[in-house]
């Protein structure tokens, strides 16, 4: 990281992290530099974020100043970050089974805050190729797909390739090799595997902020703690579920009834797409699951 205190200028950049009152702020052109915030920042509550495009004065041989913090896209509550572009949601394609339906979930989430998702297989190594392959035709109309080892280290440079030109957060269960895949794309991070010693060390991860890291070509980020949860989760009405369902999209068209629900409606382009195999069936019914706990939540909301 190239501290740059050189000149006196007015920037804009990217905070990569923030440690004892001080911000990491990478510019344009690569460098890194150390501001303070403004103290009315701290007067109307406002605090920065790893993520945060700031504008920011330089001075001559000291640190900046953010002067201003743009308006956030979307703010994520665990890890704490602004501006996510991107998640990558890994699953494994050995042990533990891949929870398809926390997928769903999760794509039905970041399709509705304009989030982009990208679905990671990982331990490729240890999986017949055909079990990968199912996984993949699953998803391949949904999101881009990527079938990476973070052990044997195969599809980590299209990992790489995926994760350029956007901040990235990692998401996915327990042990699906999230830790794993961060510290084999960045060495230098070191993150534990295993869930081993996990609990010695709570003290030391609640404490811990999360920070962005620059890929070698500066061409993106990537959040060093994985985890997503949005700051305020927006419930998503029933209607609104089968127009986040890109792989739905072309068959929705030809549903007779304006607003189907692709549920009990008659002449549904969906159901029929179902049977025709262009939609998997197991993400149809999953589908069909997400759609009933959304009802049943509209129904506690109104009661
Ligand atoms: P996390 O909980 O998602 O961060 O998962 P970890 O990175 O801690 O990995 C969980 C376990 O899976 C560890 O025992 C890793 O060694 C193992 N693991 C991670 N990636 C791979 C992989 O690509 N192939 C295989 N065979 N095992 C892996
Ligand atoms: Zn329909």
């Amino acid at each position: 990281m190239r501290l740059k205190s050189d000149s006196e200028g007015q920037y804009t950049g990217r905070i990569l992290k923030g440690v004892g009152g001080f911000y990491y702020v990478l510019d344009d052109t690569g460098s890194v530099h150390e501001c303070k915030a403004r103290g009315r920042f701290r007067l109307d509550g406002t605090t920065p974020l790893p993520g945060d495009i700031v504008c920011f004065s330089t001075q001559k041989d000291s640190y900046g100043f953010i002067e201003e913090i743009m308006p956030r896209r979307n703010e994520l509550k665990r890890p704490r970050v602004a501006n996510v572009d991107m998640v990558a949601i890994v699953v494994s394609a050995q042990k533990p089974q891949a929870d398809k339906l926390l997928c769903d979930k999760l794509i039905v989430h970041l399709k509705r805050a304009g989030i982009r998702p990208l679905l990671v297989i990982n331990k490729c190594d240890a999986a017949a190729p055909e079990a990968v392959d199912a996984l993949e035709a699953e998803y391949s109309g949904v999101c881009p797909v990527v079938r990476v080892s973070a052990l044997s280290g195969e599809g980590l440079p299209e990992l790489k390739a995926a994760l350029s030109g956007c901040c990235t957060c990692f998401a996915g269960q327990s042990a699906v090799g999230k830790s794993s895949l961060l510290n084999a794309l960045f060495p230098r991070l070191s993150l534990e595997t295993g869930g081993l010693s996990r609990k010695a060390d709570r003290g030391r991860h609640t404490t811990r902020h999360a920070e962005l890291i620059v890929l070698d070509d500066f061409s993106g980020t990537v959040v060093d703690t994985p985890g997503f949860s949005f700051l305020e989760p927006e419930s998503i009405e029933p209607e609104e579920l089968g127009a986040l369902y890109s792989d739905f999209e072309d068959h929705a068209s030809r549903c007779r009834f304006n607003g189907c629900l692709h549920d009990k409606e008659p002449d549904c382009g969906v159901k029929e797409a179902v049977l025709k195999g262009m939609i998997s069936e197991g993400r149809y019914q999953r589908y069909l699951t997400i759609l009933e706990e959304l009802q049943e939540m509209k129904e506690k909301r109104y009661d």
